[in-house]
């Protein structure tokens, strides 16, 4: 369970009712959280499915506030931009200084709240340290990578991921050339702080774990995942069949698999084609798929360039 604690902190309970010896068979990932605002992620993270998997130990997480590796008697982890400028600029040594220590420690350490500020480790400001290589450490920025789900299979490979959340005007670019290994972006537009990306990227790898779903297959079936081969997923219905004179699609009443499956393929079909005509371009379609396409109006000379 994690609190609205202000300072370093880590969730990875072990829920009783999952059986150890599936635990040990399950993929893990454990999340380093950098942020000024841990207390922003105690409610997301202890909802649903998040929080599930920190019950199952499918993930574990430690929120690090950045503040508590300051030393100057203000705690000072911002300042104004050389050159001018309005806006606020994250200091470089706090942050490097929470994610060197932090990643050269075994995952699960933090901080403990009454060494917070007075009692660090050791840290050299001069000398990087030597952080290890299989764990990314990513900054959530506007500028970086664009998330997709191609990009969440990938990271939900790896045992650990270092998640650094800026706030203000950014942080100083020394950041990222010290410690940051891969820079991600939730979408073209801007947001006040990294904290919300942090937790999509969370949300989006922790669903793709086996046993976080109820349903394990759900993730692979969801739309521009790799059972709908990269296609929409089509409408969906459930009870009751008629609501407002609309009634679900009889097909989907028949009990007839073969003929559901093969309506749905054609809606997502359909649905990808008059919503994201683009990623037709990169999608596993079959010749059925092609001809089924092509007779409602596309023809891969439509392709359009990819915003991926
Ligand atoms: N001045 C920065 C720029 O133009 O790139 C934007 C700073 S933004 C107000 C503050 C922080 O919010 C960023 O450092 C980043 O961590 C986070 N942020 C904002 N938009 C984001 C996005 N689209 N994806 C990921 N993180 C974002």
């Amino acid at each position: 369970m994690l609190t609205k604690n202000e300072h370093s902190e880590c969730a990875s309970e072990i829920g009783e009712n999952f059986a150890e010896t599936q635990l040990d068979t399950l993929h893990r990932i454990h999340f380093d959280i950098f942020t000024l605002f841990p207390s922003m992620f105690s409610g997301p993270l202890n909802e649903s499915i998040i929080k599930r998997a920190i019950d199952r130990a499918l993930i574990s997480i430690c929120l690090h506030n950045i503040r508590d590796f300051t030393t100057d008697r203000h705690h000072i982890c911002d300042d104004t931009p050389y050159g001018g400028g309005g806006g606020m600029i994250m200091k470089p040594e706090p942050i490097v200084r929470a994610v060197e220590t932090v990643l050269t420690h075994p995952a699960g350490w933090s901080l403990s709240p009454e060494d917070a500020y007075v009692n660090l480790p050791t840290w050299s400001a001069d000398a990087p340290a030597s952080l290890p290589p299989d764990t990314p450490v990513i900054l959530l920025t506007p500028q970086g990578r664009l998330l997709n789900q191609r990009i969440v299979a990938d990271l939900a490979q790896h045992q650990r991921l270092a998640l650094i959340c800026g706030r203000y005007e950014g942080v100083d670019e020394r950041v990222r050339l010290q410690v940051v290994t891969d820079e991600i972006s939730i979408g073209d537009y801007v947001i006040s702080g990294g904290e919300l990306a942090a937790m999509i990227l969370i949300d989006a790898v922790t669903r793709l774990l086996p046993g976080a779903l109820g349903f394990d297959l759900g993730a692979h079936q969801d739309s521009h995942s790799p059972g709908l081969d990269g296609l929409l997923e089509g409408p969906q219905y459930t009870r009751p069949p008629t609501f407002r004179d609309q009634s679900v699609p009889s097909i989907l009443l028949s009990g007839h698999h073969a003929n559901v499956d093969r309506w749905r393929r054609e809606q997502a079909l359909l649905r990808t084609l008059h919503r994201r005509p683009d990623l037709l371009n990169h999608a596993s379609l079959t010749a059925s798929d092609l001809a089924f396409l092509h007779k409602n109006g596309w023809s891969p000379s439509d392709r359009q360039v990819s915003s991926t």
